[in-house]
């Protein structure tokens, strides 16, 4: 496996890669990897000849006050565990390559982006759409892996990639949980044991979104409402938002009908946490 830092060096790899026609599969991460990242690795090793990893925590899509500086980094153990499920390589640049003075190109989709996660963040997906165009140009994968734990962000690079042509393919892997239901995440480690156990109101509060629409409850307000009251029974628990919604343009659902993404932001003390779920109506 070999860690690269540059473009020009990565354009050289990649290259050589290619002129030997064997298939790129991509994982782009901001590190700080735990089981849920190597799921996606799992399946890149698997079906395809050469995988590379990105770790890169992206500036440009983080807001102004949130964590940017305070996300997690820990290249080494990192290394060690793609080293471990067989990756080929790792590309891991700094700001400087990425953005160096001057830079001016951004990528943007409209819609999908509006609701939800972007409501809260202007300018996250932005900065999401624009790194991941870069390093689909850098590292010019036949397909790239994404988590279904970020609904959203999979959706609005589906939509990129289709709008703009892109030749790739884009597989969404499921969220993988702790025993308890807690969606696997960097920012866990953020929290302490009693905001540990505050977080599982995420989990619990989809579950019993899943058992009421199950039963028969077909109304989004009721259901939304019964989660509501779970977040609100956890005092370090606020709620940013749930919202219940069809799982192709994310529009606002009033009465549940054939598929529902039902997905939620809360922030634990000062961690924001995300979660989802997609329901059979
Ligand atoms: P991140 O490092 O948080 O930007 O995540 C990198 C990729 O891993 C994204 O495609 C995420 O959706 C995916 N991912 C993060 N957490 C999980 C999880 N618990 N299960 C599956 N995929 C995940």
């Amino acid at each position: 496996m070999i860690i690269i830092r540059t473009i020009p060096e990565l354009k050289e790899a990649i290259g050589k890669v290619r002129s030997m026609g064997r298939t790129i599969g991509f994982v782009p991460t901001m590190g700080y990897l735990h089981q849920g990242h190597l799921s996606l690795v799992k399946a890149a090793v698997k079906e395809c000849d050469f995988v590379a990893v990105s770790i890169y925590v992206n500036p440009i899509q983080f807001g102004v006050g949130e964590d940017f500086e305070s996300y997690p980094r820990d290249l080494t153990a990192d290394a060690q565990m793609c080293q471990q499920e067989g990756v080929d390589l790792i590309f891991s640049p700094g700001d400087q390559d990425m953005y160096p003075g001057g830079y001016a190109s951004f990528v943007e989709v409209e819609q999908l982006t509006q609701g939800l996660c972007g409501r809260g963040r202007p300018g996250h997906f932005r900065g999401v759409t624009t790194v991941v165009t870069k390093l689909f140009n850098l590292l010019e994968p036949d397909i790239a892996y994404f988590g279904q734990k970020d609904a959203q962000q999979a959706l609005v690079l589906k939509k990129m990639v289709e709008d703009l042509n892109m030749n790739l393919t884009l597989k969404i892997m499921p969220t993988l949980r702790d025993e308890d239901g807690l969606a696997m995440s960097s920012r866990n480690v953020y929290l302490s044991l009693e905001e540990r156990e505050a977080a599982l109101v995420l989990f619990k509060s989809l579950t019993r979104a899943e058992e009421m629409i199950q039963g028969g409850v077909r109304k989004a307000s009721k259901i939304s409402g019964a989660m509501k009251e779970i977040i609100a029974g956890e005092p370090s628990a606020h709620l940013e938002y749930i919202e219940i919604v069809d799982t192709h343009k994310l529009d606002t659902m009033e009465e549940l009908e054939a598929e529902v993404l039902i997905a939620l932001a809360v922030r634990v003390g000062q961690t924001r946490l995300i979660d989802n779920m997609i329901v059979e109506v």
